[in-house]
């Protein structure tokens, strides 16, 4: 019988519970396997501007497990966060990244393309973070200036200063950042101001009822005022139909990532859209895209 004392009391052995402590630890047991035995791919997801034309790519990590499929990030991510596993997973994924960007700047011109790696705040967080990247850009061999971080406001505002010194270090290797989820988080004018920032990433949940919710609209308008305002690249994640696209035109946000251009795809997938010199979305020319 569990111990109870008052309201709020902790049930020591609710069978509900432990069932989900349960999960987890074989959740975890399983992350290690996962690492241990390359069931991790990295997908690109492209990004376009407004001429649907390839700018580069976000690197979106998947995990393909032999009896569950597929497994989302959504899924494993704060997993491996709580667990510490982000590090040596997050360390895979940049790896992986820098290796992939190597193969495509050898098959093609890759001189106008980013490639965009999401970084978690445990990962970010290392002591060694910034040799760790150093190392991995210089044994690869790549133009670090084709490389993106992204990192989230609460990443960044967990403790400012040494971020901030972080991200300096790493910008003097050409290193770009991308604030990821902009507009979920607490970012203060103040402190946008003095990151050294390439990038605001508009989050999808405000993109996605752009056109029929009048708060969504201002608030997309506000992020891409400070985005020009403060001399920054803005980007719209999720963005899924044309009128989307269109509305964030009319208000001067060019820089575009979502299903209306591509899923993530596999590296193979996204080498051939490279060769291609296609622009997105590939529409017939009866189609008028632009509504
Ligand atoms: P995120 O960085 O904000 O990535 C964007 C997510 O939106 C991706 O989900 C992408 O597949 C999805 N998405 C893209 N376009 C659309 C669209 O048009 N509509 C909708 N509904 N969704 C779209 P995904 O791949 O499931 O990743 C979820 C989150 O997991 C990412 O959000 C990121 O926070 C995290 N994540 C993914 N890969 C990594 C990684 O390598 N390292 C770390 N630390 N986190 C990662
Ligand atoms: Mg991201
Ligand atoms: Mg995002
Ligand atoms: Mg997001």
């Amino acid at each position: 019988e569990a111990k109870t004392s008052g309201r709020n009391a902790v049930r020591f052995f609710d069978p509900a519970m432990q069932a989900v402590l349960v999960v987890r630890m074989m959740l975890e047991s399983n992350l290690r396997i996962a690492l241990a035995l390359n069931q991790f791919q990295l997908y690109y997801q492209v990004q376009v501007n407004a001429d649907g034309q390839l700018i580069g790519a976000e690197a979106l990590l998947r995990w393909i497990h032999p009896d569950r499929g597929f497994i989302s990030p959504a899924e494993f991510i704060p997993l491996a966060e709580e667990t510490g596993l982000i590090v040596p997973i997050g360390l895979w994924v940049m790896d992986t990244a820098c290796a992939q960007l190597k193969l495509w700047e050898a098959q093609a011109d890759t001189r106008h393309l980013s490639l965009a790696v999401n970084v978690s705040a445990k990962q970010f967080k290392q002591a060694d973070f910034v040799d760790t990247i150093s190392h991995i850009v210089h044994k690869h061999q790549i133009d670090a200036s084709r490389l993106k971080i992204e990192l989230t406001e609460s990443t960044i505002l967990d403790n400012v200063d040494a971020t901030t010194e972080k991200m300096h270090q790493l910008k003097k290797l050409g290193i770009a950042f991308s604030m990821d989820d902009f507009g979920t988080g607490y970012s203060s004018l103040a402190y946008l101001q003095r990151l050294p920032l390439n990038q605001l990433k508009i989050d999808q949940s405000f993109v996605r009822d752009i056109n029929l919710d009048e708060n969504d609209a201002t608030i997309v308008r506000a992020i891409i005022a400070l985005g020009i305002n403060l001399g920054l690249n803005v980007i719209a994640e999720g963005v899924e139909t044309a009128a989307q696209r269109s509305f964030l035109i009319e208000n001067h946000c060019y820089s575009f990532q979502g299903y209306l251009f591509s899923k993530p795809i596999p590296a193979e997938a996204f080498q051939a859209l490279i060769a291609m010199h296609k622009t997105l979305p590939i529409v017939s020319a009866s189609q008028d895209l632009v509504t």
